[in-house]
């Protein structure tokens, strides 16, 4: 083709696809302080010393101001006119309850929609409340609350008048996108709803009513020839960093997955947060089909959980950018940029730089970010090793190096490929199961080879 055929084409393929960033987890901690004492470096550190804590941050905290402001003038430097920007939540440090009030955490709410809208003044954002971003923590109701309608009033500029209302009984709504070309919709999730730590909606079948809403909803887009990005901060299924970890109550999970497979034809993608880190959900139909992908993005804060039971749980400051095609919503490709706290902290005087850490398609060799190809990404996941461990080393953004062996590598895999309780403990014990028959086998190779001694057999 001559280049002036291919300067035609140009336009056609920019108006073919879009791109809207994913942020989640900003987790500020506004009492991050480097210079105090040990001990004293940040309330979200609790007990534990935190060593060489840096302007940027540590790793053993939540985000200080400085941190935020950076990774919002990244987003700013990197794409300044996305076509959206889904925010999934969490905004206020990990303390206790009584170290925070109604007040402080609207306060925080407020102080980082500042921040996004004053980076991104003209731009539609989609925002979903994350656990922490009320008080008490998790107790979201299934009906109205004064947090619901002070953060409907701080996100008013971004809401449809539709939207506000809802918002207020519960803390969801749908709005079409933005822009003609596209026949997309956003529905925003409150799955806090649903968290197993919520006293408040346990024992409700169907809190705030939003089932149904969203069921209606899904209905609804699929008459009207739409296709849906479905957003949340906790995500259903199972925490890949702690066997056995799911969030949801049991019902509620179930409930989640029938929705995803009865409508999923109109389901593009499915967008959360609240693991901090970097993974992907698979869903599939009755005969085993991938027909649904929920990507989980990495956190802004680095802060290391504390939840018993993961090991070196840190993570660097992750961002996002999804490629997607405007009118069917196909998510295209997605590029996740990074900062290296330990390296920006030792840059004494200069701004830190956001780098590209990776482009799913280059990284894992798939031509987009379809369920097909995320099926594909996890069959290399759970066959090659090297595959996996590039997957385990983005799931911390860059954090945790360390080989991912056996069990590391059934945790990964089974939360990836099993959102469903009792599938994913069937996939533990097979999986499980599977690896140590390989290592008897290996063992009793090895001795017939005379590599082991029958006295290190005893040991
Ligand atoms: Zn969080
Ligand atoms: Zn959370």
């Amino acid at each position: 083709m001559r280049p002036a055929a291919l300067l035609l084409l140009c336009p056609l393929a920019a108006a073919l696809s879009g791109r809207f960033w994913h942020i989640t987890d900003l987790h500020w901690d506004p009492d991050y302080d480097p210079a105090a004492g040990a001990g004293q470096v940040c309330p979200s550190g609790g007990s534990r010393a935190v060593p060489a804590a840096g302007r940027w941050g540590s790793y053993l905290c939540d985000a200080p101001w400085s941190l935020l402001a950076s990774a919002v003038r990244a987003m700013r430097s990197l794409l300044q006119r996305p076509d959206f920007v889904l925010w999934t939540g969490d905004d206020t440090p990990h303390v206790p309850n009584e170290k925070l009030g109604e007040e402080k955490v609207l306060h925080m709410i407020e102080n980082l929609t500042s921040l996004i809208r004053e980076a991104f003044p003209d731009t539609k954002v989609y925002a979903a409340m994350g656990n922490h971003d009320f008080h008490p923590k998790n107790q979201f109701p299934g009906k109205e609350h004064r947090i619901y309608n002070q953060t409907a009033e701080l996100w008013h500029p971004w809401l449809n008048n539709a939207s506000i209302p809802l918002f207020r009984a519960g803390a969801f709504y749908s709005e079409k996108l933005p822009g003609s070309k596209t026949r997309g919709r956003v529905v925003v999730l409150n799955t806090n709803l649903y968290y197993d730590q919520n006293n408040e909606t346990a024992g409700e079948e169907d809190p705030a009513g939003q089932f149904q809403w969203l069921e209606e909803t899904l209905t609804n887009a699929s008459r009207a020839d739409e296709m849906v990005y479905i957003v949340g901060h906790v995500p259903p299924g199972f925490f890949e960093k702690k066997r056995g970890k799911a969030w949801f109550r049991s019902g509620f999970n179930e409930r989640y997955l029938q929705m995803v497979q009865k409508h999923h034809g109109v389901i593009a993608a499915q967008f959360f947060g609240h693991h901090h880190t970097d993974t992907f959900r698979m869903f599939y139909n009755d005969t085993g089909s991938p027909i649904n992908v929920m990507f989980l993005a990495p956190g802004v804060t680095p802060w290391k959980t504390t939840l018993p039971g993961v090991d070196n749980g840190a993570n660097n400051p992750g961002i996002r950018v999804i490629d997607y095609d405007p009118d069917t919503l196909q998510v295209l490709d997605m590029v996740t940029y990074y900062l290296n706290l330990t390296h920006a902290n030792m840059m004494e005087e200069e701004l830190p730089v956001w780098e590209e850490e990776y482009r799913l398609t280059e990284a894992f060799q798939v031509p987009d970010g379809s369920a097909r190809s995320m099926q594909t990404v996890l069959e290399r996941i759970s066959q090659d090793p090297r595959s996996l461990q590039q997957y385990y080393e983005f799931n911390s953004v860059s954090y945790d190096l360390a080989p991912c062996e056996v069990s590391c590598r059934v945790d990964h895999v089974c939360a990836i490929r099993e959102v469903d309780f009792t599938r994913y403990e069937e996939c533990v014990r097979t999986s499980s199961s599977a690896s140590a028959l390989v290592n008897v086998w290996l063992f009793f190779s090895c001795l017939l080879l005379g590599l082991v001694s029958p006295q290190q057999a005893l040991q």
